[in-house]
């Protein structure tokens, strides 16, 4: 079966967008991995697709902020900004679905979702050292996550822990052969705001019958969103991030 994983697509629909093109035809089932809104101008048609298309969706912390199941004090001032407009423009029945959200991890077709580690929804694994410590909280080989907006992850292969290639800038996609014996924490990047220096969409197919996960990346217009963020009056450093890619 072939999966398309998606994850912290915050609210950028432009670049979402590009990912639905990119892959049309290319999956049977859409899974995300948590931060459907937060920072970008786009939530109330983003979070609409997201509903109507993605087969499963864990929450991210931006989702439970705006969802009011978080206390907004734990972001920045300009996550804050981004999260009570949010919570502003979208409709209630808008906002109970973000409240309906489940907590990860959750388990799909012989892999987990969670959204920052396996212990912790709102942890962030950025470095093999952090990861390690998770690998024995995971059922089965495979998981994916989000949460740093940093494509790529982690393997754990007989007590080495180690990190999982990226994307080159000169490249479209890597392709990652699942090994036997070998145990994975994937990471498909961010849709909405990457922080790896690349400022093009990212996200992952997972074909499970070949075992083969595919990192891919998508050039969008970044210009198209950031005049967004201009017209709703959100901070001008959300468009600045997305021309930089962090
Ligand atoms: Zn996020």
């Amino acid at each position: 079966m072939q999966f398309l994983i998606l994850s912290d697509l915050h609210a950028n629909w432009p670049a979402l967008k590009a990912v639905i093109d990119d892959t049309a035809g290319q999956y049977e089932a859409i899974v995300c991995c948590g931060d459907v809104v937060g920072y970008n101008p786009q939530p109330g048609r983003v979070l609409e697709w997201v509903r109507a298309c993605c087969n499963a969706v864990i929450r991210g912390n931006h989702d439970k902020v705006v969802a009011g199941i978080d206390d907004i004090e734990w972001f920045n001032e300009v996550a804050q900004t981004a999260a009570r407009w949010t919570m502003d423009v979208l409709s209630e029945d808008q906002l109970a679905y973000l409240r309906s959200l489940q907590q990860g991890p959750a388990s799909i077709d012989g892999f987990q979702i969670w959204h920052g580690s396996p212990v912790d929804e709102d942890e962030y694994l950025t470095a093999p050292g952090e990861a390690a410590r998770c690998f024995s909280e995971m059922h089965g080989p495979l998981g994916f996550f989000g949460h740093t907006h940093l494509q790529g992850g982690f393997f754990a292969k007989h007590g080495y822990v180690g990190i999982l290639p990226q994307v080159r800038f000169s490249e479209r996609e890597y392709v990652l052969e699942l090994e036997p014996d070998v145990t994975y924490m994937v990471n498909p990047g961010s849709v909405g705001q990457p922080r790896d220096r690349d400022p093009r969409a990212a996200y992952v197919l997972f074909d499970s019958s070949r075992k083969l996960v595919t990192f891919r990346r998508v050039p969008y217009s970044v210009a198209e969103t950031v005049a967004d963020i201009q017209a709703a009056g959100l901070p001008d450093m959300l468009g600045l991030r997305l021309l930089a890619g962090f």
